[in-house]
């Protein structure tokens, strides 16, 4: 998207403190344009939520899915998150966006409710400016209702840059939005500043490990993946459910088999898939 790429390119040339308070005239410009662009796109119903398959080791069943943002762009073709979330949580767009992905992701639990498959959970990524400044409790109880479906349902995917500040606030308002039975999911798990013990202080259901660590499994190396199995046998001892993300081949998932990780998502079962589509993957499970 040639107008983001621009503003990325200038956004490198200068640092973040200064990001919010562009000191030339043609940033001004090149921010209000894009976000005139995002509320467009908002208004026409541009942005869509793909759906990539959870997988259960052990039944190899589709226990789930995550809600990814694209942008169906009229002229340009689908956009991918990374071009646009980014900027959108530099501007605090990311609150209309995030509102929107949680609206989408809870009303298409009713569909596959609908359809039979209220086994099924989703979940929906919540950036850090978005948890801080959004009323997530308040956003996710009234559109459970709307659409009359159970938190236990939902999972929240949050990251660990956001165990590092505000702790105590962030504790307490993960404690409240749990009281809706909705699942709370550490994306990227191991990129971040958190150790496995600080975890304990957080109410978390899940880790999912980044595919970084999953990319360093290579093909018929027998040396053991220190830090990787050492996460996963601390999530399991934590009592959390562990998910490996980025799985693109078969002698990944063999390795994470053999150390008990119990879920899977990657391009190796399925790539984020239409709500259609979707749903046509588990009737045909
Ligand atoms: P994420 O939440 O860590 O999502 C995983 C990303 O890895 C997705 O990219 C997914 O398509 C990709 N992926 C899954 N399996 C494989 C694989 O086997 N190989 C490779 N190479 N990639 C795989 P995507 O959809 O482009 O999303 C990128 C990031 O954008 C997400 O990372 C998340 O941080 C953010 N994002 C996506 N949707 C939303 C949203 O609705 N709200 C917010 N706040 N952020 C979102
Ligand atoms: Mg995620
Ligand atoms: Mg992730
Ligand atoms: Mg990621």
């Amino acid at each position: 998207f040639s107008d983001i790429a621009m503003y990325k390119a200038k956004e490198q040339g200068r640092d973040n403190f200064n990001f919010f308070k562009p000191k030339l005239d043609v940033d001004i410009h090149y921010e209000v344009e894009i976000i005139n662009d995002l509320q467009k796109a908002l208004d026409n119903n541009e942005f869509k939520l793909y759906y990539q398959p959870k997988v259960d080791a052990i039944s190899g069943k589709i226990i789930g899915a995550e809600g990814l943002i694209r942008w169906e762009h009229p002229s340009k073709g689908i956009i991918p998150p990374n071009e646009f979330i980014p900027f959108a949580e530099n501007t605090g767009f990311i609150l209309k966006i995030g509102e929107f992905v949680i609206n989408e992701g809870i009303k298409y639990i009713s569909k596959l409710n609908l359809h039979g498959y209220d086994n099924i959970h989703v979940s929906i990524n919540i950036s850090n400016r978005q948890f801080q400044h959004s009323d997530i409790y308040n956003q996710v109880n009234s559109a459970l209702k709307v659409h009359m479906v159970k938190g236990k349902q939902l999972a929240l995917e949050i990251t660990e840059s956001l165990l590092v500040d505000n702790v105590e606030d962030t504790i307490e308002k993960l404690h409240k939005i749990k009281k809706l039975n909705v699942k709370i999911c550490m994306d990227d798990f191991g990129t971040g500043y958190s150790s496995l013990s600080y975890l304990k202080l957080f109410p978390i259901d899940s880790l999912k490990i980044d595919k970084s660590f999953v990319d360093d499994i290579k093909d018929n190396s027998n040396n053991e993946r220190i830090l990787l199995n050492t996460i996963i046998a601390m999530g399991q001892t934590l009592g959390l459910d562990v998910i490996a993300e980025g799985i693109e081949e078969g002698y990944q998932l063999r390795y994470l088999q053999s150390k008990n990780c119990q879920y899977y998502q990657g391009y190796y079962f399925s790539k984020a898939v239409t709500e259609d589509e979707f749903i046509a993957l588990l009737k045909n499970q």
